[in-house]
C-alpha cells in the first residue's frame, strides 16, 4: 500500500504555486499535490478528509464536480426528525431606555427563554 495519495482536486494541477512545480529546464509542469499518509495526523481533520485533498479549494472543487454522484450514494428521499421538548420559561430581564437626553434608564420586563431539550428515546 502506498504511503501517499494524490490530491483528488480536479484542478489541483492547474494552480500556479511553487510547491506544484516539477521537472527541469524547458520541461517544467504543475503537478497535483502529493499528500503523505499517517505521518501527518491533523487534529482538526477528524474524518481524514485532508488525506485526500491538499486544502479546502480542492475539496470543494471535487464536491462541485462530483456532487450528483456523491448524493446518489446515500440519497435523502424524506425528512428525518428528532423528537424534542420545547420548554419556555419566563424570567426578568432589562432593556435600556436612552430617552434621547443622555440619561439612560434600566427598565425591567418579563422575557421568555425558549430551550430545546432532547428526549431520551431508549
Ligand atoms: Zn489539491
Amino acid at each position: 500500500m502506498s504511503d501517499y495519495n494524490w490530491c483528488h482536486g480536479p484542478n489541483c494541477h492547474t494552480q500556479a504555486t511553487q510547491s506544484r512545480v516539477r521537472g527541469s529546464g524547458e520541461n517544467k509542469v504543475l503537478r497535483t499535490i502529493k499528500i503523505k499518509q499517517d505521518s501527518n495526523y491533523r487534529s482538526y481533520d477528524r474524518y481524514q478528509m485532508f488525506n485526500y485533498f491538499c486544502g479546502n479549494n480542492c475539496l470543494f472543487d471535487y464536491i462541485r464536480t462530483h456532487l450528483q454522484s456523491i448524493v446518489a450514494i446515500a440519497p435523502r428521499r424524506e425528512a428525518l426528525e428528532t423528537p424534542i421538548k420545547v420548554e419556555k420559561e419566563k424570567y426578568e430581564s432589562y432593556r435600556y431606555d436612552w430617552g434621547g437626553n443622555g440619561a439612560t434608564k434600566r427598565v425591567p420586563y418579563m422575557a421568555t427563554r425558549t430551550t430545546i431539550k432532547s428526549v431520551d428515546n431508549d
